[in-house]
């Protein structure tokens, strides 16, 4: 697998750039998160090798282990971003752990980390998840509590919304995910028309994340196109 995740990442920053130019944007002001789900601390170091520095994780305890099996081996520039569901009992773990947490959704959980934060003495980067479509169960704030949200979260002293993130639906193909991602950067624009800054969006994974880039990704979370299919085990 060795020559694998290098090569797969360079073909991943490959398409990152033709997406980025068929939409006319900049190629840089995109960032890979490379989502390491499953994938093993030798395996996460290969991509740290080959030049990722921003790594992703959708549990906090998988996050911890790997963390601290990988301790003194990683350049101090990378960064862990946390993007799966986060329980408020894993909140002040996640705190130590993140320099990112993507998916805070809901005002109780922004308290919690901007508790958990300043006990810390850090400054909480944060995404706000926002949820378009997929049904009631979908981890996300919907649309119209938008605002609220970040009106809320924007109070609190120890935690900085930088953008928005989301999950479309799962989708036949690429294209379909284009109206999501293309709702959540009308969104961010509406939203900054009301005052707030949210420079970030982070939308695409695998199966869809050049078309994320045309529409405005500024961040693509993507795991199986670096490492090859999970193994859940
Ligand atoms: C697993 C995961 C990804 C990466 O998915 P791939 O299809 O393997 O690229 C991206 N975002 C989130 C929130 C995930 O949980």
């Amino acid at each position: 697998m060795s020559g694998g995740i290098i090569e797969s990442i360079s073909s991943v920053y490959k398409r990152i750039s033709h997406a980025a130019m068929r939409a006319g944007r900049d190629p840089s002001a995109v960032k890979l998160v490379a989502v390491t789900k499953t994938v093993s601390a030798a395996s996460v170091r290969e991509a740290v090798d080959a030049g990722v520095r921003l790594l992703g994780e959708s549990r906090v305890q998988e996050a911890r282990d790997k963390v601290s099996a990988l301790a003194g081996d990683l350049p101090e520039t990378v960064s862990w971003h946390m993007i799966g569901r986060l329980q408020s009992n894993k909140a002040r773990l996640a705190v130590r752990l993140f320099d990112m947490i993507q998916s805070v959704d809901s005002l109780d959980i922004a308290r919690r980390l901007d508790r958990y934060a300043s006990e810390a003495g850090k400054v909480q980067r944060v995404l706000v998840q926002v949820k378009l479509g997929g049904g009631e169960a979908r981890a996300g704030v919907s649309p119209e509590r938008l605002s609220a949200l970040l009106e809320g979260v924007g109070s609190l002293n120890n935690i900085v919304v930088e953008g928005l993130m989301t999950i479309p639906p799962l989708l036949e193909t690429p294209e379909d995910a284009r109206p999501y991602f293309r709702r959540l950067r009308e969104i961010r624009d509406e939203a900054e028309a009301e005052g707030f800054r949210l420079p970030e969006l982070s939308m695409g994974m695998s199966g869809d994340f050049e078309v994320a880039v045309e529409e405005g990704a500024t961040i693509v979370r993507v795991g199986t196109a670096v490492f090859g299919r999970r193994n859940y085990g």
